[in-house]
């Protein structure tokens, strides 16, 4: 495959919307690193450190951590080495003072956002498997390990998100419309944004991706 050039790209799009699922697919495909704040939160919260015991209970809530952890946290991440060149930003930023933020220590080439509507969103959330283990993402319909809650490339167990029960979900999408949707406006003012149909199977979606960045 020819050489892309290294890229600087965020995902929006709402909880659900395949975020995760199409950043883990093109990693191959863009030679950059996947830095998803969720998982960086939930590694933290399974090692029990300081910053997963401050935010568990808020994220388990379906509420957004504060824009000063999460600020920080996606700042030193940037500055790693691997990150230097490009990266796929999944799940940050998610308010206006974090992409203003964003703007003040790099340079996003693109920002991606992923359309879905809120009845898909839901059968996805609640349908979604993750491994312990190694953070793979599953669906108990759409994309289930070949043996049931385990893992098929680490062996780990699979479980449900406390985020991805009922209540929590809506909190997660109200707080979608109220703080993250703004994103998809103010990218498209800066004319960096791209949409991609997210309805489709992954392996479209992937190939709607790969049109709408011209790779
Ligand atoms: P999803 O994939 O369902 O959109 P994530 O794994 O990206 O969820 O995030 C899980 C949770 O982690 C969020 O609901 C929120 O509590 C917290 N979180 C992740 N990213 C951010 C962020 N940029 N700002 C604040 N909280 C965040
Ligand atoms: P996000 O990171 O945006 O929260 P995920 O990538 O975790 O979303 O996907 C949410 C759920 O939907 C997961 O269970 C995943 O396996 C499933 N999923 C992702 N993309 C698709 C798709 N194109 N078609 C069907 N299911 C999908
Ligand atoms: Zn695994």
């Amino acid at each position: 495959m020819a050489n892309m050039g290294y890229m600087k790209l965020i995902f929006l799009g709402p909880p659900g919307s395949g975020k995760g699922t199409l950043a883990a697919r093109v990693v191959d495909i863009l030679k950059v690193p996947h830095i998803s704040t969720g998982a960086i939160f939930r590694a933290a919260i399974a090692t029990k450190s300081f910053l997963g015991l401050r935010v568990k209970a808020i994220i388990d809530a379906g509420h957004l951590v504060s824009d000063r952890i999460t600020i920080e946290m996606v700042k030193e991440r940037l500055a790693q080495a691997d990150a230097r060149q490009g990266y796929i930003l999944d799940g940050f930023p998610r308010t206006i003072p974090q992409a203003e933020a964003l703007d003040g220590f790099s340079t996003v080439d693109k920002a991606v956002d992923l359309d879905l509507s809120d009845a898909l969103v839901l059968e996805r959330l609640s349908g979604r498997r993750i491994c312990r283990k190694c953070g793979f993402t599953y669906h108990a319909t759409f994309n289930p390990p070949k043996k049931a809650d385990i893992c098929d490339t680490c062996g780990g167990e699979i479980y449900t998100r406390d985020d991805d029960r009922e209540k929590a979900i809506q909190e997660r999408l109200e707080v979608y419309r109220e703080q993250t949707a703004p994103l998809i406006d103010y990218y498209r003012k800066k004319g960096l944004l791209v949409e991609v149909d997210a309805r489709p199977t992954v392996d479209l979606v992937v190939e709607n991706f790969r049109k709408a960045l011209g790779l």
